[in-house]
Protein backbone atom coordinates (compact mmCIF):
# COMPACT_ATOMS: atom_id res chain seq x y z
CA UNK A 1 0.00 0.00 0.00
CA UNK A 2 3.07 2.51 1.03
CA UNK A 3 4.16 1.79 -2.66
CA UNK A 4 1.45 2.39 -4.45
CA UNK A 5 0.81 5.93 -2.65
CA UNK A 6 4.44 6.60 -3.19
CA UNK A 7 3.88 5.91 -6.68
CA UNK A 8 0.84 8.24 -6.54
CA UNK A 9 2.67 11.34 -5.24
CA UNK A 10 5.85 10.38 -7.20
CA UNK A 11 7.51 10.39 -4.23
CA UNK A 12 10.05 7.70 -2.55
CA UNK A 13 8.69 5.05 0.10
CA UNK A 14 10.62 5.09 3.44
CA UNK A 15 10.65 2.72 6.38
CA UNK A 16 11.24 3.18 9.67
CA UNK A 17 13.19 1.42 12.11
CA UNK A 18 13.34 2.17 16.17
CA UNK A 19 15.13 -0.13 18.65
CA UNK A 20 18.01 -1.96 19.53
CA UNK A 21 20.09 -4.19 17.52
CA UNK A 22 17.15 -3.65 14.73
CA UNK A 23 19.50 -3.12 11.72
CA UNK A 24 19.33 -6.64 10.20
CA UNK A 25 15.69 -5.91 9.50
CA UNK A 26 16.42 -2.95 6.73
CA UNK A 27 16.47 -5.70 3.92
CA UNK A 28 13.22 -6.97 4.76
CA UNK A 29 12.03 -3.27 4.24
CA UNK A 30 13.73 -2.98 1.01
CA UNK A 31 12.34 -6.52 -0.05
CA UNK A 32 8.78 -5.27 0.45
CA UNK A 33 9.03 -2.25 -1.83
CA UNK A 34 11.01 0.50 0.70
CA UNK A 35 13.46 2.95 -0.80
CA UNK A 36 14.95 4.10 2.25
CA UNK A 37 15.18 2.85 5.76
CA UNK A 38 15.41 5.46 8.51
CA UNK A 39 17.47 3.70 11.67
CA UNK A 40 17.51 5.05 15.21
CA UNK A 41 19.26 2.26 17.26
CA UNK A 42 20.00 2.75 21.20
CA UNK A 43 19.71 1.03 24.44
CA UNK A 44 17.05 2.86 25.88
CA UNK A 45 14.95 1.98 23.16
CA UNK A 46 15.88 -2.02 23.56
CA UNK A 47 11.78 -2.64 25.12
CA UNK A 48 9.55 -1.05 23.51
CA UNK A 49 8.14 2.45 25.85
CA UNK A 50 5.94 5.06 24.44
CA UNK A 51 7.76 8.01 25.48
CA UNK A 52 11.47 7.34 23.79
CA UNK A 53 9.91 5.44 20.53
CA UNK A 54 7.72 8.62 20.31
CA UNK A 55 10.40 10.96 20.43
CA UNK A 56 12.41 9.34 17.58
CA UNK A 57 9.60 9.39 15.63
CA UNK A 58 8.48 12.92 15.72
CA UNK A 59 12.46 13.89 15.67
CA UNK A 60 12.17 11.72 12.68
CA UNK A 61 9.56 13.58 11.00
CA UNK A 62 10.29 16.92 12.12
CA UNK A 63 13.67 16.29 10.15
CA UNK A 64 12.48 14.56 6.90
CA UNK A 65 9.37 15.96 6.74
CA UNK A 66 7.24 13.12 5.43
CA UNK A 67 3.74 13.95 3.93
CA UNK A 68 2.33 10.64 5.09
CA UNK A 69 3.32 8.62 8.15
CA UNK A 70 1.28 5.15 8.12
CA UNK A 71 2.04 2.43 10.80
CA UNK A 72 0.26 -1.16 11.57
CA UNK A 73 -3.08 -0.95 13.79
CA UNK A 74 -1.51 -3.28 16.47
CA UNK A 75 -1.02 -2.63 20.41
CA UNK A 76 1.99 -0.91 19.66
CA UNK A 77 1.38 0.72 16.69
CA UNK A 78 -1.63 1.89 18.06
CA UNK A 79 -0.06 3.45 21.27
CA UNK A 80 2.44 4.54 19.15
CA UNK A 81 0.79 6.54 16.55
CA UNK A 82 -1.76 8.46 18.76
CA UNK A 83 1.49 9.69 20.86
CA UNK A 84 3.34 10.94 18.07
CA UNK A 85 0.26 12.87 16.42
CA UNK A 86 -0.33 14.56 19.58
CA UNK A 87 3.17 15.60 19.82
CA UNK A 88 3.22 16.78 16.06
CA UNK A 89 -0.44 18.46 16.36
CA UNK A 90 -1.49 16.49 13.03
CA UNK A 91 -4.66 14.16 12.62
CA UNK A 92 -4.12 10.32 13.07
CA UNK A 93 -7.22 8.17 11.41
CA UNK A 94 -7.39 4.73 13.11
CA UNK A 95 -7.76 1.51 11.94
CA UNK A 96 -8.70 2.47 7.73
CA UNK A 97 -9.58 0.06 5.39
CA UNK A 98 -8.76 1.63 1.91
CA UNK A 99 -5.70 4.41 1.42
CA UNK A 100 -5.89 6.45 -1.87
CA UNK A 101 -4.37 9.29 -3.42
CA UNK A 102 -6.58 12.40 -4.83
CA UNK A 103 -4.18 13.04 -7.91
CA UNK A 104 -5.36 16.63 -7.98
CA UNK A 105 -4.75 17.73 -4.19
CA UNK A 106 -2.62 14.90 -2.98
CA UNK A 107 -4.14 14.62 -0.39
CA UNK A 108 -4.75 11.45 1.79
CA UNK A 109 -7.79 9.97 1.34
CA UNK A 110 -7.87 7.57 4.40
CA UNK A 111 -11.35 5.55 4.18
CA UNK A 112 -12.80 3.29 7.54
CA UNK A 113 -16.24 2.45 8.79
CA UNK A 114 -17.91 4.84 10.69
CA UNK A 115 -21.02 5.20 12.70
CA UNK A 116 -21.05 1.47 14.08
CA UNK A 117 -19.84 0.15 10.88
CA UNK A 118 -23.07 1.54 8.95
CA UNK A 119 -21.21 3.81 6.73
CA UNK A 120 -17.57 4.49 5.32
CA UNK A 121 -15.89 7.65 5.90
CA UNK A 122 -13.37 9.01 3.85
CA UNK A 123 -11.46 11.44 6.02
CA UNK A 124 -9.20 13.89 5.00
CA UNK A 125 -6.58 16.10 6.55
CA UNK A 126 -6.22 19.37 4.67
CA UNK A 127 -3.99 21.79 7.02
CA UNK A 128 -1.77 19.63 9.11
CA UNK A 129 1.19 17.47 8.16
CA UNK A 130 2.46 14.32 7.96
CA UNK A 131 -1.35 12.87 7.20
CA UNK A 132 -1.36 10.01 9.30
CA UNK A 133 -3.24 6.70 9.44
CA UNK A 134 -3.04 3.16 10.80
CA UNK A 135 -4.47 0.16 8.80
CA UNK A 136 -4.83 -3.16 10.76
CA UNK A 137 -2.93 -6.19 10.07
CA UNK A 138 -4.08 -8.13 7.14
CA UNK A 139 -6.71 -5.36 5.84
CA UNK A 140 -4.38 -4.77 2.85
CA UNK A 141 -2.26 -7.54 0.94
CA UNK A 142 0.97 -8.40 1.30
CA UNK A 143 2.93 -7.16 -2.13
CA UNK A 144 5.22 -10.04 -3.39
CA UNK A 145 9.00 -10.15 -1.91
CA UNK A 146 11.62 -9.15 -4.52
CA UNK A 147 14.60 -11.10 -2.78
CA UNK A 148 17.75 -9.09 -3.08
CA UNK A 149 16.03 -5.31 -3.79
CA UNK A 150 18.79 -3.02 -1.99
CA UNK A 151 17.48 0.38 -0.96
CA UNK A 152 19.65 3.66 1.28
CA UNK A 153 19.87 3.33 5.08
CA UNK A 154 20.17 6.31 6.59
CA UNK A 155 21.09 5.84 10.52
CA UNK A 156 20.07 9.00 12.26
CA UNK A 157 21.68 9.18 15.72
CA UNK A 158 19.70 10.76 18.86
CA UNK A 159 20.63 11.02 22.08
CA UNK A 160 18.64 9.46 24.67
CA UNK A 161 19.13 9.08 28.77
CA UNK A 162 17.44 6.14 30.64
CA UNK A 163 17.03 8.55 33.51
CA UNK A 164 14.70 10.61 31.61
CA UNK A 165 12.64 7.76 30.77
CA UNK A 166 9.61 7.19 33.43
CA UNK A 167 8.39 4.22 32.51
CA UNK A 168 10.81 0.93 33.09
CA UNK A 169 9.93 -2.28 32.02
CA UNK A 170 10.12 -5.24 34.39
CA UNK A 171 9.40 -8.34 32.91
CA UNK A 172 7.98 -9.43 29.39
CA UNK A 173 5.58 -12.93 29.85
CA UNK A 174 5.11 -14.62 26.31
CA UNK A 175 1.14 -15.51 25.58
CA UNK A 176 2.63 -18.91 24.79
CA UNK A 177 -0.29 -20.75 25.38
CA UNK A 178 -2.91 -18.33 23.12
CA UNK A 179 -4.79 -20.90 21.08
CA UNK A 180 -5.89 -18.80 18.06
CA UNK A 181 -4.32 -16.83 15.52
CA UNK A 182 -7.28 -15.72 13.60
CA UNK A 183 -4.74 -13.42 11.62
CA UNK A 184 -2.58 -15.93 10.15
CA UNK A 185 -5.17 -18.54 9.45
CA UNK A 186 -5.12 -19.46 5.95
CA UNK A 187 -8.71 -21.33 6.78
CA UNK A 188 -11.38 -20.40 9.08
CA UNK A 189 -14.71 -22.47 9.53
CA UNK A 190 -16.86 -19.37 11.13
CA UNK A 191 -19.96 -19.81 12.72
CA UNK A 192 -22.91 -17.34 13.79
CA UNK A 193 -25.85 -17.41 15.26
CA UNK A 194 -27.77 -19.63 13.29
CA UNK A 195 -25.14 -22.60 14.34
CA UNK A 196 -27.88 -22.08 17.43
CA UNK A 197 -25.95 -23.81 20.41
CA UNK A 198 -22.35 -24.54 21.65
CA UNK A 199 -22.71 -28.51 20.74
CA UNK A 200 -23.56 -27.46 17.19
CA UNK A 201 -20.01 -26.02 17.32
CA UNK A 202 -18.90 -29.45 17.23
CA UNK A 203 -19.86 -29.84 13.49
CA UNK A 204 -17.83 -26.84 12.72
CA UNK A 205 -15.07 -28.21 14.36
CA UNK A 206 -14.64 -31.56 12.67
CA UNK A 207 -14.91 -29.17 9.38
CA UNK A 208 -12.13 -27.17 10.72
CA UNK A 209 -10.25 -30.30 11.45
CA UNK A 210 -10.45 -32.02 8.48
CA UNK A 211 -9.30 -28.90 6.30
CA UNK A 212 -6.18 -27.88 9.31
CA UNK A 213 -8.48 -24.71 10.05
CA UNK A 214 -9.19 -22.73 12.91
CA UNK A 215 -12.72 -21.85 14.27
CA UNK A 216 -13.73 -18.38 13.89
CA UNK A 217 -17.42 -16.50 15.10
CA UNK A 218 -19.61 -13.75 14.85
CA UNK A 219 -20.34 -11.53 17.69
CA UNK A 220 -23.66 -12.93 17.69
CA UNK A 221 -22.18 -16.50 18.81
CA UNK A 222 -19.35 -15.26 21.15
CA UNK A 223 -21.94 -12.96 23.15
CA UNK A 224 -23.91 -16.98 23.55
CA UNK A 225 -21.11 -17.63 25.15
CA UNK A 226 -20.69 -20.47 22.76
CA UNK A 227 -16.98 -19.55 21.48
CA UNK A 228 -14.19 -17.47 23.42
CA UNK A 229 -14.00 -13.28 22.34
CA UNK A 230 -10.40 -14.15 21.05
CA UNK A 231 -12.40 -16.04 18.06
CA UNK A 232 -14.63 -13.14 16.84
CA UNK A 233 -13.87 -12.15 13.34
CA UNK A 234 -15.22 -8.27 12.71
CA UNK A 235 -15.25 -4.72 13.43
CA UNK A 236 -14.98 -5.09 16.98
CA UNK A 237 -12.92 -8.41 16.87
CA UNK A 238 -10.05 -9.39 14.74
CA UNK A 239 -9.62 -8.76 10.76
CA UNK A 240 -8.96 -11.79 8.95
CA UNK A 241 -7.84 -12.27 5.29
CA UNK A 242 -7.22 -15.84 4.91
CA UNK A 243 -7.48 -18.58 1.53
CA UNK A 244 -10.79 -20.28 2.23
CA UNK A 245 -13.68 -17.97 4.80
CA UNK A 246 -16.64 -20.17 5.85
CA UNK A 247 -19.44 -18.68 6.95
CA UNK A 248 -21.96 -20.51 8.63
CA UNK A 249 -25.18 -19.06 9.88
CA UNK A 250 -24.11 -15.52 10.20
CA UNK A 251 -26.19 -13.11 7.86
CA UNK A 252 -23.39 -10.91 6.58
CA UNK A 253 -24.02 -7.99 8.84
CA UNK A 254 -21.58 -5.18 7.39
CA UNK A 255 -19.80 -5.00 11.10
CA UNK A 256 -18.57 -8.90 9.86
CA UNK A 257 -18.06 -8.32 6.75
CA UNK A 258 -15.53 -5.51 7.35
CA UNK A 259 -13.14 -8.39 9.28
CA UNK A 260 -13.84 -10.93 6.25
CA UNK A 261 -14.90 -9.48 2.93
CA UNK A 262 -11.50 -9.73 1.71
CA UNK A 263 -10.86 -13.11 1.80
CA UNK A 264 -9.45 -15.02 -0.98
CA UNK A 265 -12.78 -17.45 -0.90
CA UNK A 266 -15.63 -17.02 0.70
CA UNK A 267 -18.00 -20.00 0.96
CA UNK A 268 -21.74 -19.02 3.03
CA UNK A 269 -24.06 -21.71 3.99
CA UNK A 270 -27.51 -19.97 5.32
CA UNK A 271 -30.58 -21.14 5.11
CA UNK A 272 -32.00 -17.89 3.89
CA UNK A 273 -31.15 -17.48 0.49
CA UNK A 274 -31.83 -13.35 0.88
CA UNK A 275 -29.09 -13.49 3.44
CA UNK A 276 -26.46 -10.24 2.47
CA UNK A 277 -23.73 -12.98 2.87
CA UNK A 278 -24.32 -14.36 -0.23
CA UNK A 279 -23.41 -10.69 -1.71
CA UNK A 280 -20.19 -11.11 -1.00
CA UNK A 281 -19.68 -15.07 -1.46
CA UNK A 282 -17.64 -16.80 -3.86
CA UNK A 283 -20.06 -19.90 -3.47
CA UNK A 284 -23.00 -19.80 -1.73
CA UNK A 285 -24.82 -22.79 -0.71
CA UNK A 286 -28.54 -22.16 0.76
CA UNK A 287 -29.33 -24.81 3.34
CA UNK A 288 -29.39 -26.51 6.81
CA UNK A 289 -25.97 -26.28 7.93
CA UNK A 290 -26.73 -29.59 10.17
CA UNK A 291 -27.26 -31.35 6.63
CA UNK A 292 -24.49 -29.26 4.60
CA UNK A 293 -21.74 -29.37 7.01
CA UNK A 294 -21.46 -32.59 7.76
CA UNK A 295 -21.81 -33.46 3.88
CA UNK A 296 -18.59 -31.36 3.42
CA UNK A 297 -16.76 -32.28 6.28
CA UNK A 298 -17.30 -36.22 4.78
CA UNK A 299 -16.42 -35.36 1.12
CA UNK A 300 -13.32 -33.60 2.01
CA UNK A 301 -12.22 -36.34 4.30
CA UNK A 302 -12.43 -38.54 1.35
CA UNK A 303 -10.40 -36.22 -0.74
CA UNK A 304 -7.88 -35.19 1.85
CA UNK A 305 -7.34 -37.92 3.74
CA UNK A 306 -5.41 -40.83 2.95
CA UNK A 307 -7.89 -43.82 3.49
CA UNK A 308 -6.85 -47.27 4.73
CA UNK A 309 -4.74 -49.41 1.88
C1 LIG B 1 -20.49 -1.22 17.04
C2 LIG B 1 -20.77 -2.63 16.61
C3 LIG B 1 -19.72 -3.48 16.41
C4 LIG B 1 -19.93 -4.80 15.99
N1 LIG B 1 -18.86 -5.62 15.78
C5 LIG B 1 -19.08 -6.86 15.29
C6 LIG B 1 -17.99 -7.74 14.99
O1 LIG B 1 -16.82 -7.42 15.18
N2 LIG B 1 -18.29 -8.96 14.48
C7 LIG B 1 -19.57 -9.39 14.24
O2 LIG B 1 -19.75 -10.52 13.76
N3 LIG B 1 -20.61 -8.60 14.54
C8 LIG B 1 -20.41 -7.37 15.08
N4 LIG B 1 -21.48 -6.59 15.40
C9 LIG B 1 -22.82 -7.20 15.39
C10 LIG B 1 -23.46 -7.25 14.02
O3 LIG B 1 -24.15 -6.06 13.76
C11 LIG B 1 -24.49 -8.42 13.94
O4 LIG B 1 -25.44 -8.27 14.98
C12 LIG B 1 -23.83 -9.80 14.07
O5 LIG B 1 -22.74 -9.92 13.19
C13 LIG B 1 -24.86 -10.86 13.74
O6 LIG B 1 -24.30 -12.12 13.92
P1 LIG B 1 -24.84 -13.37 13.10
O7 LIG B 1 -24.71 -13.12 11.64
O8 LIG B 1 -24.18 -14.56 13.68
O9 LIG B 1 -26.37 -13.44 13.57
P2 LIG B 1 -27.71 -13.15 12.77
O10 LIG B 1 -27.66 -11.81 12.11
O11 LIG B 1 -28.81 -13.42 13.69
O12 LIG B 1 -27.70 -14.22 11.59
C14 LIG B 1 -27.89 -15.59 11.78
C15 LIG B 1 -28.00 -16.24 10.40
O13 LIG B 1 -28.06 -17.64 10.54
C16 LIG B 1 -28.95 -18.14 9.55
N5 LIG B 1 -29.42 -19.45 10.04
C17 LIG B 1 -30.29 -19.73 11.05
N6 LIG B 1 -30.45 -21.05 11.21
C18 LIG B 1 -29.67 -21.64 10.27
C19 LIG B 1 -29.42 -23.01 9.92
N7 LIG B 1 -29.99 -24.02 10.60
N8 LIG B 1 -28.56 -23.24 8.88
C20 LIG B 1 -27.98 -22.24 8.19
N9 LIG B 1 -28.19 -20.92 8.49
C21 LIG B 1 -29.03 -20.63 9.52
C22 LIG B 1 -30.04 -17.09 9.46
O14 LIG B 1 -30.70 -17.16 8.21
C23 LIG B 1 -29.21 -15.80 9.61
O15 LIG B 1 -28.83 -15.29 8.35
C24 LIG B 1 -21.26 -5.27 15.81
C25 LIG B 1 -22.34 -4.39 16.03
C26 LIG B 1 -22.10 -3.10 16.41
C27 LIG B 1 -23.28 -2.17 16.61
Amino acid sequence: MGRQLAGALGVELAGVLVGQGVAGLAPEAWAYGADKVYLVEDPVLGPYRTAPYARALVQLVKEYKPEVLLMGATSLGRDLAGAVATSLGTGLTADCTSLTIDPETRLLEQTRPAFGGNVMATILCHRHRPQMATVRPRVMPMPSRQEGRRGELVRVDMAFNEAEVRAEVIEVIEEKNKAVYLDRAEIIVAGGRGVGSKENFRLLDELAGVLGGTLGASRAAVEAGWLPPEYQVGQTGTTVRPKVYFAIGISGAVQHLVGMQTSDVIVAINNDSQAPIFKVATYGIVGDFREVVPALTAEFRRQLVPGPG
